[in-house]
């Protein structure tokens, strides 16, 4: 199908986008890498009046580690994610959430920020940023504000981001000595939306116990979740054996699981109790090499 007649605008700074989203109101919506936003045109479940392309700003294209951060600009597409060994070496979660995202055409366009804006309940980055702690920044013509990641997913396609503003950048914590996450997607086939995706970061003190845990979950509910009563369940604690398999038990307590005729919920209850004992036996393998 083809989209309903759009008006199309290029900024080529993040001022000329905050002013066309100022003249424009509810008509606009930003165009990035446009592999969500076009489906969803061409199905007319999106009909903007006018798209303000900002997939020219190339200074919103980075990733850095500054002051102990690892920083990612909205524009940073999936591929660059994948690629870079900053990600790699701070937040090796994300490296493999990249790798996994889509096929090569998708991660060669799409962006960071436009996956982050989108909130879709199925999206890889959404665990894992829950996982990996931070904030987001985002600019509108009021200045620019940060929001901690836990208050950024709403419900279904739905942020903190407010009407007029700009995500400009994601920012974690790098992962510190004995420090690891990962990330693990179950999909029925390769470059398919995961049925279930597990991202995991976890501190060992020098004992080997659990010294911080944050666990999240992806394509399991309305919205990416967090799963604090696994979380618990390893705090203090050697993740290992039993450990692992009492935290992987607890991880959709509390959680409305979705249930759909290719996933049923209990299906998907299993699927991410086994992901994510594999996802914790991972992270402390990379946290004792780390
Ligand atoms: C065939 C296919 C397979 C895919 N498979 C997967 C997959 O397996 N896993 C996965 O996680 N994703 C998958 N995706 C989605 C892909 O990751 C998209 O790139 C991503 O969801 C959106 O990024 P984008 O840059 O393309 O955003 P766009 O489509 O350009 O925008 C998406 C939405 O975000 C808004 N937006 C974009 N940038 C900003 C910004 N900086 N500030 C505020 N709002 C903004 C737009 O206005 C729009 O509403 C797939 C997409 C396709 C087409």
């Amino acid at each position: 199908m083809i989209p309903p007649a759009f008006e199309y605008v290029r900024a080529a700074s993040l001022d000329e986008a905050l002013s066309y989203l100022e003249k424009y109101g509810d008509d606009a919506r930003l165009l990035a890498g446009g592999h969500s936003l076009l489906p969803l045109m061409r199905l007319r479940l999106a009909t903007p009046k006018v798209l303000v392309d900002i997939g020219r700003i190339r200074d919103l294209a980075y990733v850095r580690e500054e002051g102990g951060d690892l920083a990612i600009g909205a524009l940073t597409t999936h591929h660059a994610v994948e690629r870079a060994q900053a990600v790699a070496a701070a937040a090796r979660a994300l490296s493999d959430a990249a790798s996994v995202l889509g096929d090569p055409q998708v991660r060669n366009r799409g962006t960071f920020g436009g996956e982050l804006a989108h909130a879709d309940p199925a999206a890889d980055y959404g665990a894992v940023v829950l996982a990996l702690g931070g904030a987001v920044t985002a600019a509108g013509r009021g200045g620019r504000r940060s929001v901690p990641i836990d208050d950024w997913f709403r419900g279904p396609f739905t942020t903190a981001l407010q009407p007029g503003e700009i995500l400009l950048e994601y920012r974690a914590p790098a992962a510190a000595a004995r420090e690891a996450s990962v990330y693990r997607k179950f999909a029925r086939r390769a470059s398919d939306y995961g049925m279930v995706g597990v991202a995991v970061r976890l501190r060992l003190g020098e004992d080997g116990r659990c010294a911080n845990a944050r666990i999240a979950l992806s394509c399991v509910a309305d919205r990416p979740v967090r799963a604090e009563a696994a979380e618990a369940a390893l705090a203090g604690r050697a993740p290992e054996g039993d450990v692992v398999r009492q935290a992987a038990a607890l991880v959709l307590q509390g959680v409305t699981v979705a249930d759909d005729p290719f996933c049923p919920a209990d299906y998907r209850t299993h699927l991410a109790q086994v992901e994510t004992a594999r996802a914790i036996a991972e992270a402390a393998a990379r946290a004792r090499a780390a």
